[in-house]
């Protein structure tokens, strides 16, 4: 029901939270002001320029469904935070906003601009929870700093984690003070020029961003999480959870998650130690700002990639799907096709641009960002500096996924790879599988490859002794 505000209003901006269940800011703010509400999104053009047309398309999707649930009463504006906070306030007579607290470098800063702009009329910001099972900062070691590795992070966060509740939703008189929905429309993008003309995903459906849905794909995952240990490697099959957009959005919070996925079995268990990567990577951001654009180890930093013609070119051919390398190919088109991809495919993708075409992991990293309907910024940059070996708890540089020894390993039957390069449809396995191309596919119309594994191998092992001799061994 809507009502008229008065002077015990509050308002609940939602941002990284979108959602009715089990969000403590909206449970305070409902407590605080006796269940009078004005709930505010702000359509922040900034974010919606970085990120990609589907993961605009789904936020969008995911905003109807929350103005929807509380019956088109959503106070949804475009414009600064600042001031778009600061005139609904002033609209209905709040002394209080009520926020999930928010970790990135970009939102810490947004964050303090508008308490600032709050308080100077006499208005408070008020931080309730976040979207994380424990939230960055708190885990720390015996030194009281933190965790550098997941292994002793995990351990803490373990224990955090097993006593968990989820809310009730709070029963609310939203007020809405009028005016037109504000849209969410893709402005005029932000690309760097070494994306030249790389066509973006434009998937053609994507998945409900409701409440509802998440709740659903919550209960399905939870009768085959058993199994989770060994089939979230293989990408061909549903074997993992397809959650990651809902968590992007706070659709659903990890912790309605773990409530609805035993952790008594080994699979529930990996699984829940998922969770606490993206828990961890938050709070690797958190504690290391710099990260997010640069390397987390400064010296592995220092290990020469290549910016020329050749390595734009490259580049290109990789964003397109069209290296020659199945998997890989499979992996990047299955990006545009979905605005997804599978988190085996992704290292095996992220791994080939970084060392087999020796380009910046930073470039892998932002295209990525322009194409996931899950870009976080934290998980994508601490993922990508996870496989370039610059991040915390790196795989060894000198680690080099073999893509052909990949796809046998976790597509042996090539039904991922059919699914999403047509042109080897008709290939057996195992040719289906190896770099060959052109002519050796009996004249398919499949790319030859453009760099050969070996010779690429060989380079990135040369590249990784000038700056550290002793790991390239
Ligand atoms: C190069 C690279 C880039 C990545 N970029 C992103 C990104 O932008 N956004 C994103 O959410 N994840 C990212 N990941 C992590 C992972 O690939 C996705 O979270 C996962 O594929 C999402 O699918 P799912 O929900 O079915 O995962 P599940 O296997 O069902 O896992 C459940 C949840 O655990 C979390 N999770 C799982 N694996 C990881 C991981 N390795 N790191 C952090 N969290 C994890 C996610 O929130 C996921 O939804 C990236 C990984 C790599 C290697």
């Amino acid at each position: 029901m809507t009502k008229t505000a008065n002077s015990s209003t509050a308002v609940m901006w939602f941002r990284r939270d979108l959602r009715l269940r089990d969000n403590p800011a909206l449970v305070a703010a409902s407590q605080a002001a006796g269940g009078m509400v004005a709930g505010l999104f702000v359509v922040d053009e900034i974010l919606l320029a970085g990120g990609s047309q589907a993961r605009n398309d789904f936020m969008a999707d995911a905003l109807r469904h929350l103005d929807l649930s509380m019956k088109g009463e959503l106070n949804l504006v475009a414009g600064g935070a600042v001031n778009e906070v600061v005139k609904l306030v002033k609209a209905v007579g709040a002394k209080q906003v009520f926020v999930t607290e928010e970790f990135t470098p970009y939102a810490i800063e947004r964050d303090l601009a508008v308490a600032s702009a709050l308080q100077e009329i006499g208005a408070e910001l008020v931080k309730v929870d976040s979207p994380y099972v424990i939230p960055p900062g708190v885990i720390k070691n015996l030194s009281g700093m933190p965790y550098k590795v997941f292994g002793g992070f995990r351990k803490v966060w373990e224990s955090l984690s097993s006593e968990i509740t989820t809310m009730k939703t709070p029963r609310v008189t939203w007020v809405n003070v009028g005016g037109a929905k504000a849209k969410v429309t893709t402005p005029k993008k932000i690309r760097p020029s070494y994306f030249g003309e790389s066509v973006e995903s434009q998937p053609e459906t994507l998945p409900e961003a409701s409440e509802a849905a998440a709740l659903e794909l919550i209960k399905e995952f939870a009768t085959k999480s058993a199994e989770y240990g060994e089939d979230r490697n293989i990408p061909a099959i549903s074997g993992t959870s397809r959650l990651s957009p809902y968590l992007r959005f706070g659709i659903v919070h990890p912790r309605q998650i773990l409530a609805g996925v035993s952790r008594t079995n080994a699979g529930g268990i990996t699984f829940a130690s998922e969770i606490a990567w993206r828990d961890f990577y938050a709070d690797v951001l958190f504690t290391n700002p710099h990260s997010r654009y640069e390397a987390l180890q400064p010296k592995m930093g220092t290990l020469r990639s290549d910016y020329d013609e050749v390595a734009i070119e490259r580049f290109q051919a990789w964003t397109r799907g069209q290296t020659g390398y199945p998997l890989v190919d499979a992996g990047m088109r299955q990006l545009l096709a979905e605005g997804w991809m599978h988190n085996r495919v992704r290292m095996v993708t992220a791994s080939f641009l970084i060392k087999h075409l020796h380009v910046d992991w930073r470039w892998g990293a932002q295209w990525f960002m322009c194409n996931l309907i899950d870009g976080d910024i934290a998980s994508n940059q601490h993922g990508w500096q996870w496989v370039a070996g610059t991040g915390t708890d790196a795989a060894p540089f000198h680690r080099i996924f073999n893509p052909t020894l990949q796809a046998e390993r976790f597509d042996p039957t090539g039904s991922y790879i059919k699914r999403y390069v047509p042109e080897l449809r008709e290939v057996q396995v195992p040719e289906c599988l190896r770099p060959m191309g052109g002519t050796l596919l009996g004249g398919l119309d499949y790319i030859a490859p453009i760099v050969d594994h070996n010779t690429e191998r060989i380079e990135a092992l040369a590249r990784l002794a000038e700056i550290s001799p002793e790991k390239s061994a």
